[in-house]
């Protein structure tokens, strides 16, 4: 058993995930989808129908906004293009969801971060099996938004990293289940499963209060806060990144995190975040 299994088993046993429901805390039995009570998963703001067709926000029934093409696109996409090629958003950020995402990252519940994992495979689920079904692998490489030595010393754990190895977990799964994975395992070369990047992408610069300035704040105060790691640099050139983040507001930590991969060599940047929408993010990264 490899020590992250160990260490995943003696967490799932001091926290046990499937007793409690992770937003409220009431009892529920152990088969519950991402371990929600029916209350919470009713309550919760899962994102079904119109989205932004670049950030991936929902969008209101009543909001007729379009680009140029004629895809439903966000106001905020209207205003300023991205550097990421298109995005997709689980769930829009509201007081649930702000529940989740504190115990996440100030309550020391890791194991939250995956099951919004896999809440995030599963709203990929279409969109992959689709790509599987042709053969085409719509990924090549899952790179989680890197949180600075600092909080992760702190945390124990960068959540989008837990969220991401979650995701390309239950993508392998798939993948074996529909026979694409070879016997001698998941090698990219062979099979059809994206591989998890945790080390080519870097944070340099801890930024707090990100949510009491405007965007172009925002934009200045990550300047220079990602980069790619010269030595493995290498090993994103002409690949396809799905960059995975806890919150998508403004769009800027996602774009600056791809344009570091894209000047690196990247040929594109895609994105894929548990939560969206709202301006009162909690807490940036
Ligand atoms: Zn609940
Ligand atoms: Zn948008």
């Amino acid at each position: 058993m490899r020590i992250r299994d160990l260490l995943e088993e003696v967490t799932e046993a001091i926290f046990p995930s499937n007793i409690y429901c992770i937003v409220c805390g009431s009892l529920i039995d152990r088969s519950r989808t991402y371990s929600l009570c029916d209350e919470c998963v009713t309550q919760m703001h899962w994102i079904t129908g119109r989205t932004c067709s670049i950030c991936g926000k929902a969008l209101p029934d009543t909001y007729l906004g379009r680009d140029s093409d004629g895809r439903p696109v966000c106001y905020d996409c209207q205003m300023r293009s991205h550097d990421f090629t298109r995005g997709w958003s689980c769930l829009t950020y509201g007081l649930h969801e702000r529940e989740v995402m504190m115990d996440i990252k100030y309550n020391g519940k890791g194991y939250i971060a995956r099951k919004m994992g896999d809440v995030m495979f599963d709203r990929m689920e279409h969109l992959i099996e689709t790509a599987l079904s042709e053969s085409m692998l719509p990924f090549d490489m899952v790179i989680p938004v890197p949180v600075s030595q600092k909080r992760l010393a702190k945390r124990g754990y960068n959540q989008s990293e837990l969220m991401a190895r979650q995701f390309v977990k239950r993508w392998k799964d798939f993948a074996r289940e529909a026979e694409t994975v070879t016997a001698t395992g998941c090698d990219v070369a062979r099979c059809l499963c994206p591989v998890l990047e945790t080390h080519v992408l870097v944070r340099q610069k801890e930024t707090t209060m990100l949510r009491s300035l405007n965007p172009e704040e925002r934009r200045l105060a990550l300047h220079g806060a990602f980069a790619v790691a010269p030595a493995l640099q290498h090993r994103i050139i002409g690949q396809n990144v799905l960059l995975v983040d806890d919150i998508y507001t403004t769009g800027a930590t996602a774009d600056a995190c791809s344009k570091v991969l894209l000047d690196a060599g990247a040929s594109a940047v895609y994105l894929l975040t548990l939560c969206s929408g709202g301006n009162r993010r909690p807490k940036e990264d």
